[in-house]
């Protein structure tokens, strides 16, 4: 290592330092053996970090958190949560830690943070460890999420550890290496909130708003503008999941951010068939975090923010309620309008007025022949793509009611669909599951082909290569009902 390379990353340790009382200084686990298994060089680049010193093998002690540059504190965070709507008073990191933040090129403050890195003070009965196929899905998913426009943590390397950790069987651990605008979570402010420590609460916002939403701090009443900002962007975000048909799976308040990026890979999944209903985890019993549920938990999500934020609206409980609720109530118009227009774009026809009733009719027309299915979601605009090209084959290869369909497509097509568009939106390729499995079933057997092939499938979503054919197919027949698990 040279002083060089070393010199490229500076670690700032502004959350440790501003919010001590939600840092734990802590010290990852040590790696027997770290094996660099994927790494994103184009982030690394991003974040102004030397590719080759993080290839090293001190760059790689770094990575899983075994080098810790000077001045860095690592550490864990302390939060609350409500996990299937039951209240957890201290959750916390048990497996993770923040290393630090650094600024990108754009000048913008990123947290690099690790997941698997050893037990910490919040492990309660976990073992702190991660296994390399979760941490790669994270990676694929996330890298996924943010080649199709949606905001999301991103991911910088998987690293495996050389231990078998214990899972059913045993299993090669790894550490995932995470890049976030922050790990503020509404869970943070819950447990802030818990503290009865208002001056932590206020510095909790102060340092959010400082991270996210710099022009709430000129507004009359900046928490509330906060909660308002934080509200839009949630609207913004699940709308986007819902248009690409992606499932988070554990939607609790500690995996909800307050920046409005996408966090916790989990159980998480695209759906093949559209299905309001669909549920991946096989945790979520009740379908909680089905598909269709999506907005309406999130909006339950920042009505648990909003009693957590209650003091710092107003000093008066009772005058803090009405601005949080009119606050809230503006998440379904917000949710609405973008899940809308985003409909519109993925149906060529973002060009119609808000109250075109010709483009209303022909979203609610898509809409329905999807609900009569079963229909591939992504395929189905895909191909409604070429069908706007001329080849109307394809899409309707896949429908059961013809005669309702061509009556459809006539509506649609009177509109002039716009084919650019809709192939700029509609992705040929995601991370479909069958993929995804088969890739981290070769990745823990040590075989890192299948994991890269989708990596560069999905990552540049929007074009069709040739080679690629078969990432952009739906799932085999006989792959059945899907199913995610938590042992992550
Ligand atoms: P998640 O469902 O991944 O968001 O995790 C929920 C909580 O469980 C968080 O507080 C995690 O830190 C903790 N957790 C999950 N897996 C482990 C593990 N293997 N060891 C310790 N803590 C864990
Ligand atoms: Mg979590």
């Amino acid at each position: 290592m040279t002083a060089a390379a070393e010199s490229t990353l500076t670690l700032d340790r502004r959350f440790a330092r501003e919010l001590a009382e939600l840092a734990v200084p802590w010290q990852a686990e040590e790696a027997p053996a770290p094996e660099l298994l994927v790494f994103n060089e184009a982030l690394a680049a991003d974040l102004g970090l030397d590719p080759a010193y993080l290839r090293s093998p001190e760059g790689v002690r770094l990575l899983v958190g075994n080098h810790v540059p000077d001045g860095a504190t690592p550490v864990a965070q302390a939060y609350a949560g409500h996990q299937f709507g039951g209240y957890s008073p201290l959750l916390g990191d048990g497996r993770a830690l923040l290393l630090g933040e650094v600024t990108d090129r754009r000048g913008r403050i990123r947290d690099i943070h690790l997941k698997g890195s050893g037990r910490t003070p919040f492990a309660r009965a976990g073992d702190g460890r991660a296994v390399v196929g979760p941490m790669l899905r994270e990676y694929l998913v996330s890298e996924a999420m943010h080649a199709l426009g949606i905001p999301t943590t991103r991911s910088l390397a998987v690293v495996a550890t050389g231990r078998q950790v214990r899972r059913e069987g045993m299993l090669p651990g790894a550490v995932l290496t995470r890049v976030a605008g922050s790990h503020l979570r509404v869970g943070s402010f819950q447990y802030a909130r818990a503290t009865e420590n208002f001056g932590l609460l206020r510095r909790l916002a102060d340092h959010a708003i400082a991270r996210h939403y710099p022009d709430a701090a000129e507004a009359e009443n900046p928490y509330l503008e906060l909660f308002r900002s934080v509200v839009s962007a949630q609207a913004s975000l699940v709308a986007r999941w819902m248009l690409v048909g992606f499932v988070h799976g554990v939607m609790n308040t500690d995996n909800m951010t307050i920046s409005g990026e996408t966090i916790d890979y989990g159980p998480c999944a695209f759906m093949d068939a559209f299905n309001p209903g669909a549920v991946f985890s096989s945790i979520d019993v009740s379908g909680r975090y089905a598909y269709a549920n999506q907005p309406v938990l999130a909006e339950w999500n920042l009505a648990r923010l909003a009693e957590a934020m209650l003091p710092l609206i107003d000093e008066d409980q009772e005058k803090a309620v009405t601005p949080a609720v009119e606050a809230l109530g503006a998440f379904r118009g917000q949710y609405s309008a973008a899940w809308s227009g985003g409909m519109r774009a993925k149906l060529g026809i973002a060009d119609a007025a808000a109250g075109d009733e010709a483009a209303s009719a022909v979203v609610d027309g898509a809409i329905a022949i999807l609900k009569d299915g079963p229909v591939d979601y992504t395929l189905f605009f895909r191909n409604l793509g070429k069908a706007a090209r001329g080849d109307v084959r394809p899409v309707r290869g896949m429908v059961l009611d013809l005669a309702a369909f061509d009556s459809w497509v006539a509506q649609w097509q009177a509109l002039g669909p716009d084919q650019e568009l809709m192939d700029s939106v509609n992705p040929a390729y995601i991370p479909r599951n069958h993929l995804v499995e088969e890739a981290l079933a070769a990745a823990t057997g040590g075989d890192l082909d299948l994991v890269n092939r989708l990596l560069e499938a999905v990552t540049e979503p929007f074009t069709e290569r040739p080679g690629l054919e078969r990432y952009a197919e739906g799932a085999p027949e006989d792959f059945g009902s899907y199913m995610t698990f938590c042992g992550t």
